[in-house]
């Protein structure tokens, strides 16, 4: 209690990310001696790609083990701004981009960057915990937007704009998107740039699983004209090239805010590794099959799982277009989501997120990660289907 008194009351206001604690639940009750196939944690089960990991080799055996400078080595800067440019059909400079040690920062920085205590922040509910944990930390208002089942988890833009009010600092959205799999369509894009252009609110773009998508392309934000002065993009390696531990993401920011960002780099981290900079530069460069095959690999595990909850009772699960997530609606079990995760944690040793851990919204349902092979994915099917069937 002591202890706690001394800590600022800042800290009172931070959030985390629960999968980090079921996985540390999983793995007690695996020294145990019990087995538990893991859908809690949201990481690429695949390697890391050859030719990315000999560039960083290579980068370390030729000297990139120093400080470089805090956005970034300048030929990576170069290399990202092509790479992120080409996809989403704009133009970037290197100095609109940061490199960061993960994507995460690009959330934290981003925030500290342009938003006051008392700026009101719209984020997706639910959505990644990260982003109402550092809204609410730096003092702001959070307002979440709802995504609904009957909306495939996009936005209700009339309910968007009912959010919007003149304290609107910014809004978050993420596509695809982490725990639902959910997409924001084309169209949705521009009316979103509209309503940022029409109100003054800037857009901060969570796009990490832009490359993970099954049905179509991917449409940001970014390219919807007159919106590359709002916007801030995030992405990054951890998913798109099974980087998650090399910690690699970056930025992409008109330049003031990119600087600010760099500013927050050299106060809180000097620089990201010189030698995780160069693998990324080999990763973006490199040939692009190792991506190619993972995301179709995680099609077909989609299909699997997703047709295999369906084949539970009282189980209902949409079939998400990107990302490496289900979202499946649980209510017709009669458990909340919390209940259900931790009973199926016990008894049917899967693990598995509650929906709420991603915001209150997220009542009725459980996420499932599916970085995991089909063979534990189909175990994983049984063992809930016999748990979830042996309820009252
Ligand atoms: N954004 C979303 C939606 C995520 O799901 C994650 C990671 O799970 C991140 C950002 C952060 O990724 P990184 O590991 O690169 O920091």
């Amino acid at each position: 209690m002591q202890r706690l008194q001394m800590l600022a009351k800042a800290t009172g206001r931070l959030g985390t990310e629960t999968a980090f604690e079921v996985l540390a639940r999983a793995r007690a009750l695996e020294a145990q001696g019990r087995h538990v196939v893991h859908l809690e944690i949201g990481e690429p089960d695949f390697d890391t790609p050859a030719y990315i990991v000999e560039a960083g080799i290579q980068a370390m055996r030729e000297g990139f083990t120093h400080y470089g400078p805090s956005a970034g080595l300048p030929e990576v800067r170069a290399a990202i701004a092509e790479y992120a440019g080409a996809m989403r059909g704009v133009r970037v400079a290197p100095e609109e981009v940061v490199m960061t040690p993960g994507g995460k920062p690009v959330l934290f920085f981003g925030l500290m960057a342009l938003v006051d205590p008392g700026d009101e922040v719209i984020y997706p509910n639910p959505g990644f915990p990260i982003y109402e944990s550092v809204i609410r930390y730096l003092d702001a208002k959070p307002v979440p937007i709802r995504l609904s089942e009957d909306k495939a988890f996009s936005l209700d833009l009339d309910e968007l704009e009912s959010l919007v009010g003149p304290r609107t600092k910014m809004l978050i959205l993420n596509t695809p998107a982490n725990p639902t799999g959910g997409v924001i369509p084309k169209r949705d894009a521009e009316r979103i740039a509209e309503l940022a252009q029409k109100h003054d609110f800037w857009v901060l773009t969570d796009e990490i699983y832009a490359r993970i998508l099954y049905d179509g392309g991917h449409h940001s934000i970014l390219s919807v004209p007159g919106m590359r002065e709002r916007t801030l993009l995030l992405d990054g390696h951890s998913k798109t090239f099974a980087m998650t531990g090399w910690r690699l993401g970056f930025a992409v920011a008109p330049q003031p805010v990119a600087d600010m960002i760099g500013k927050f780099m050299t106060n809180c981290n000097s620089c990201t590794a010189s030698f995780t900079q160069r693998a990324g530069m080999a990763a973006v460069q490199g040939p692009q099959d190792a991506v190619e095959a993972m995301v179709a690999e995680f099609r077909r595990r989609r299909d699997l799982i997703v047709d295999g909850l369906n084949a539970i009772p009282k189980v209902r699960c949409l079939r998400p277009q990107g990302a490496f997530y289900v979202f499946p609606n649980i209510t017709a079990t009669g458990k909340k989501s919390a209940e259900l995760a931790s009973l199926l944690l016990q008894e049917a040793g899967v693990a598995t997120l509650a929906g709420t851990a991603f915001g209150a919204y997220g009542e009725g349902y459980l996420r499932l990660s599916y970085a995991n092979s089909q063979d534990n994915i189909r175990e994983a099917l049984k063992r809930m289907q016999s748990c979830i069937e042996s309820l009252a």
